[in-house]
């Protein structure tokens, strides 16, 4: 077998066996076959698409790339999130810690950012001194002492993913079926959780623009879970406008400990909770979700889950002081209001514009490995639905270099539009796949 065999026949559109697809991610994983070579492939998927058993095998190879945890021995019921990736989307940190403060422990392989959606380690690693990089057993280690782990791919686990995952952000084969399906489940799989929860995001800022395109993703990864013996939901998530208010990597984290002590953006608040309770539900941890939402409620109420997040970012060598001060984040220099244009009713945020401009500030990758602004993006002070004046603050825009500064306000603006009549803002869960 030969790689470029293998891209061309997906180039033509045909189906791989899973032999091939194991050959090219094996060769992939080992140096063997080349970054130029996998990045061709990925755009052949890119456009020409996978059929189930495709990506079944593709999900499967992946996992086996490195280990796979059997955390059986560590809890009877490990649990996980993961979100197809979203604008403002900093849901996993708060339900982690949240849901792990009541006991049940969660154990989680993040991703960084990609494409204009940002990335949980990209976000964890704006507080000084957080570790991304766990190996296989400072993970098992940790969710042993702590009942929380959050870690990024290693050579231990779903190395191919890592590796694949860094070549589509800067290659414009992100959104692809087949190829967020494998992602986010080759590292469900290999992170060994017995319970999963997806996010997957629809609309103007999420991967899958269609609720049909959503649903379809959602069920076939619902069903590549089962086959491997996960209990596994999928919550379809509204990300036509940014979740909560701040986009951009450190901003997200003062929001999300902001969220954690009860001062969060109503939204925000809301998905945490809906996420948060499938994962109780799944777990059997509540008789129904109103049981569910009372105790998740009563835990951020009395700190809990404040604590929770404490140790977690503690336990990976981060600054715990965060949690009482966020000057620790790291801070752009120029930081401004840009006012509303006019008066009327938000009508719509084009979150993708807002995932796209937190890139062009610095927040994210343009080239694999670039290095990112933990500091800049933007913290929205109205949402879709909320009337405005003009000249009053519509966002603050956090910057390190005042052409970006210009670039991005302009760019920012012209993703709003207004009405003069009250306007619905969407539905923010769509539907729940069991
Ligand atoms: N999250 C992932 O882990 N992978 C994707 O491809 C998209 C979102």
């Amino acid at each position: 077998m030969r790689a470029v065999d293998i891209i061309e026949k997906k180039r033509d559109g045909l189906s791989l066996t899973r032999e091939e697809i194991d050959f090219f991610i094996q060769g992939f994983t080992r140096g063997a076959i080349a970054d130029y070579q996998a990045s061709a492939w990925a755009m052949a998927v890119y456009l020409r698409g996978m059929n189930e058993e495709e990506t079944t095998a593709l999900t499967l190879a992946m996992a086996h790339s490195g280990q796979v945890l059997d955390l059986s021995s560590i809890a009877p019921q490990v649990l996980d999130k993961h979100s197809s990736g979203g604008v403002g989307d900093k849901t996993t940190l708060v339900v982690a810690p949240l849901v792990a403060s009541l006991g049940l422990p969660v154990g989680k392989m993040s991703g960084r950012g990609l494409g204009f959606s940002g990335g949980t380690l990209d976000k964890l690693e704006s507080i000084p001194g957080f570790r991304a990089d766990l190996s296989k057993d400072e993970f098992i280690a940790q969710l042993k002492t702590r009942g929380i782990v959050v870690s990024g791919q290693t050579h231990d686990l779903a190395p191919a993913d890592g590796k694949l995952y860094a070549l589509r952000d800067v290659t414009g084969t992100v959104a692809s079926l087949p190829l967020i399906a494998s992602s986010i489940m080759s590292k469900k799989i290999a992170a060994g959780a017995h319970i999963i929860v997806l996010d997957v995001k629809v609309g103007r800022g999420a991967f899958m623009k269609t609720e049909q395109d959503a649903t379809a993703l959602a069920e076939l990864m619902v069903q590549i879970g089962h086959g491997v013996g996960r209990k596994v939901a999928a919550v379809i998530s509204d990300m036509n406008q940014p979740l909560g208010c701040a986009v951009g990597n450190a901003l997200e984290v003062s929001e999300a400990i902001e969220t954690l002590k009860g001062r969060g953006p109503a939204d925000f608040v809301e998905h945490c909770l809906a996420v948060a309770a499938q994962l109780l539900l799944l777990a059997e941890a509540a008789k129904d979700e109103h049981d569910a939402r009372a105790k998740l409620q009563a835990a951020l109420a009395d700190g809990r889950a404040l604590r929770k997040f404490g140790d977690w970012i503690e336990a990976q060598g981060g600054a715990r002081r965060v949690v009482d001060d966020d000057s620790l984040l790291p801070r752009a220099q120029i930081v401004g209001d840009v006012a509303a244009p006019r008066d009327g009713f938000i009508a719509e945020i084009n979150a993708e514009e807002f995932g796209l401009t937190s890139v062009l500030l610095g927040g994210g990758r343009e080239k694999k490995g670039d290095p990112i602004d933990h500091a800049v993006g933007i913290v929205l002070k109205h949402k879709i639905g909320e009337r405005v004046t003009r000249g009053e603050p519509l966002f603050t825009l956090h910057a390190n270099d005042r052409a970006k500064f210009g670039a991005a306000q302009a760019r920012l603006l012209a993703a709003y539009a207004f009405s003069d009549a009250e306007p619905t803002p969407p539905p923010l869960i769509h539907k729940i796949i069991r």
